[in-house]
């Protein structure tokens, strides 16, 4: 059992829902303070059940956290602390819509003792927001960064998506050019797509738009990865991109590491000790639980050995380290090589991947770059794999 768990507070609010966004968020604003009663509510009543594993990283996503006062995410923050050991050197994220905040705004999150900001630029292109339908403008995203610095912040995230339908070459080397001006020590840089049930995916059905050919898309990815590596980014997750190691978002690796975690809120996903477990998925529904002094934990499931296995496989194989194998064989009691050997053996072949037996580094099995455009049926073959 790890000795450390990080925790995830969602704030399901947003101004306006974007067009392609299928996260849990509701725009009615004047839910939020009987929320956030709740939300303390839930923190306090789990905050009795947990041993005494300290918190190594917080993370305020969303939604859109910047809607909150800072009065409002001091008070939360203060709750956390009050309810479990927090790391003094804990990283301590928070989501900013650039079209909520204000030079005064992130100057105080940073006094309160907020450590990492990821701020949801998406892009510095006019057209591109506005198919997006983000509430910001491109110059609140260059002040956003720019009041970031001013606020003493280093660690700084850029969102960035690509690949919309009217997306070229050009206009994502601006984007990149662009943010790499700022040098951030952090970018993640999102693929546009259409999730079932959003408006986006209603547009496309009534064919308002022609979603962009998936080999620009794949060119279009190569190319981030190749451009941000040259400007010394490593690229450690298949969306994520880091000024060396310590830069890395700690609190998203745990994810891919399989670290236990807590998430409050409604939607929130939870894990440990091979249980992972879901809040409801609305906030009306979830209030009143918490009213109820029940907690508003929606579904809770054990994973079998195969599910972890498949977990592992899932998300170790978006990272730059991939497979630990002497991890795997720790976990499951058996060697990943002899579990999979047809699947590495055709994956290594096709070079989309690559068992590297260092004598400083642990053995491990990882995809190529090449292989990371494959990822899905890459993970479909391993699945497949588990079920015969
Ligand atoms: S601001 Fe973020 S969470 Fe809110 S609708 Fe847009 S993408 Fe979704």
């Amino acid at each position: 059992m790890s000795d450390t768990v990080s925790i995830y507070i969602h704030v399901p609010f947003c101004i306006k829902k974007c067009v392609y966004c299928d996260f849990y968020s509701d725009t009615q604003l004047s839910f939020i303070p009987e929320y956030l009663c709740s939300l303390e509510k839930e923190i306090g009543l789990r905050s009795k059940k947990q041993t005494d594993q300290r918190v190594d990283t917080i993370y305020f996503g969303g939604g859109t956290p910047s809607v909150l006062t800072i009065h409002q995410v001091e008070t939360l923050l203060k709750t956390v602390q009050k309810n479990f050991s927090i790391s003094p050197d804990a990283e301590i994220t928070f989501e900013v819509n650039p079209g909520t905040i204000d030079e005064h705004y992130l100057a105080a999150l940073k006094d309160i003792g907020i450590t990492r900001l990821s701020l949801g630029i998406q892009s510095f292109n006019k057209e591109k927001l506005a198919f997006l339908q983000r509430i910001h403008s491109v110059r609140q995203g260059r002040d956003a960064v720019e009041y970031a610095r001013k606020a003493g912040f280093d660690n700084i995230s850029l969102d960035l998506m690509y690949g919309l339908p009217f997306e070229t070459k050009e206009l994502w080397h601006m984007d990149l050019t662009t943010a790499l001006q700022m040098a951030p020590s952090h970018l993640s840089c999102y693929m546009l797509t259409i999730e079932p049930g959003t408006p986006l995916d209603e547009h496309q059905q009534n064919k308002k738009f022609k979603p962009i050919c998936p080999d620009v898309l794949w060119d279009l990815f190569e190319k981030t990865s190749r451009t941000l590596e040259t400007s010394g980014y490593e690229h450690y997750e298949i969306s994520n991109f880091s000024r060396g190691k310590k830069n890395r978002s700690a609190h998203n690796s745990g994810y891919w590491n399989m670290k236990p975690y807590m998430g409050f809120g409604p939607a929130a996903h939870s894990y440990d000790n091979d249980i992972r477990s879901w809040n409801i998925r609305d906030v009306a529904g979830y209030i009143c639980k918490l009213e109820a002094e029940h907690l508003p934990v929606e579904e809770t499931e054990a994973l079998t050995l195969d599910q972890k296995m498949l977990e592992m496989i899932m998300l170790r194989l978006r990272t730059l380290e991939g497979i630990d194998l002497e991890d795997f064989k720790r976990r499951f009691g058996i060697t990943f090589e002899s579990r999979f050997e047809q699947v590495i053996d055709q994956v290594c072949s096709a070079s989309m991947g690559k068992i590297e037996k260092g004598t400083i580094e642990e053995p491990r099995f990882f995809l190529t770059l090449e292989g990371k455009t494959h990822l899905n049926s890459i993970v479909e073959a391993f699945s497949q794999r588990l079920v015969e």
